[in-house]
């Protein structure tokens, strides 16, 4: 049911992560402290090659949950300066003695390109501007964990589609339990190509942010435009941006997503975030995701590395 390696959603079958969810699920609803062993004597290699937080530490805590050994490799100090190829270095990785190895790197396509080349299994920690297929897979869990029906609901996804390998994965998690898609973006950060069957487009976000059962943020990927794609910031949050005004479009009981980082003030005001805060508390998932990141990631593990 699972393949050896993830590194795109596409690969997987509605069971498979039917199965993942609920895998999820059960390790949710053990105690806190409660420990595991299914990577037991396992030596798990963690190697990010762009920045991460909530990825990184929470594939951490789950490795070690789960009872696996988490070996911590860094591409500044490894031998890619000495001029060594990554085929190379991972070969070398699994010499060494690794069982399997968490990516990210910053090259689309690399991860389908590494899957024929090495043994050891691994999973994407996020791939350039392909796929991120954690972070949907909690993305999902979050949701029903709330008990929120997938079924015809209406999730809005703003942002900057085009460099969202967030947004690439969702493609693959939302249709699949029916739900239903609308892109949202400025016409350059959203080429209709791009665009996947069944899934709606929109650039003007007031006529369609009412519908939105889940307005799902996303922040504009500064390092990924090669040239300056939008004129101004200001001006993308203005007219993508939820702010006071877009208050009264919001529909009521709309719930909030954002994989993070979050740029207040750009994709979200402060004023929104405290109005929030104070009215519909429990409507902002956000920490909600970054912490069931770490069920979803025992999942995971479990699951591709652990033998189910
Ligand atoms: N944390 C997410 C990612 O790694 C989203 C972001 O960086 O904007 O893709």
């Amino acid at each position: 049911m699972f393949p050896k390696s993830l590194f795109n959603l596409n690969q997987l079958t509605t069971a498979a992560i039917e199965e993942i969810l609920s895998r999820a699920a059960y390790y949710k609803k053990k105690r806190k402290k409660e420990s595991f062993s299914s990577l037991k004597g396992k030596n798990i290699v963690l190697t990010f090659w762009e920045p991460s937080t909530r990825t990184r530490v929470s594939f951490e805590m789950a490795i070690r949950k789960l009872g696996g050994n988490v070996i911590n490799y860094s591409p500044e100090i490894s031998s890619e300066k000495k001029g060594e190829n990554l085929k190379d270095t991972v070969n070398t990785l699994a010499a060494l003695g690794a069982d399997a190895v968490i990516f990210r790197h910053s090259s689309p396509g690399f991860f389908n390109l590494l899957s024929q080349l090495i043994d050891i299994p691994f999973i994407s920690g996020g791939e350039g501007c392909y796929q991120h297929p954690t972070q949907a897979l909690l993305d999902i869990f979050t949701l029903r964990d709330r008990g929120v029906e997938l079924s015809q609901l209406k999730v809005i996804i703003v942002g900057d589609i085009l460099h969202s390998r967030v947004a690439r994965s969702l493609f693959y998690a939302f249709p699949p339990f029916s739900a239903e898609l609308t892109l949202v973006a400025p016409p350059v950060l959203l080429p209709e190509e791009l665009v996947p069957r069944g899934v709606s487009r929109a650039y003007h976000l007031d006529e369609v942010l009412p519908e939105g059962d889940v307005v799902y943020l996303l922040r504009v990927q500064r390092e990924r435009q090669g040239k300056n794609l939008l004129p101004s910031l200001a001006e993308y949050s203005a007219l993508y941006g939820i702010n006071e005004k877009r208050l009264p479009l919001l529909k009521k009981g709309v719930l909030l997503m954002h994989p993070g980082p979050v740029n207040v003030g750009t994709e979200i005001s402060r004023g929104v975030l405290d109005y929030f805060e104070k009215n519909c508390p429990g409507s902002v998932l956000f920490q909600e995701q970054v912490r069931n990141g770490v069920f979803v990631r025992m999942a995971v593990l479990d699951l591709f590395l652990g033998g189910g």
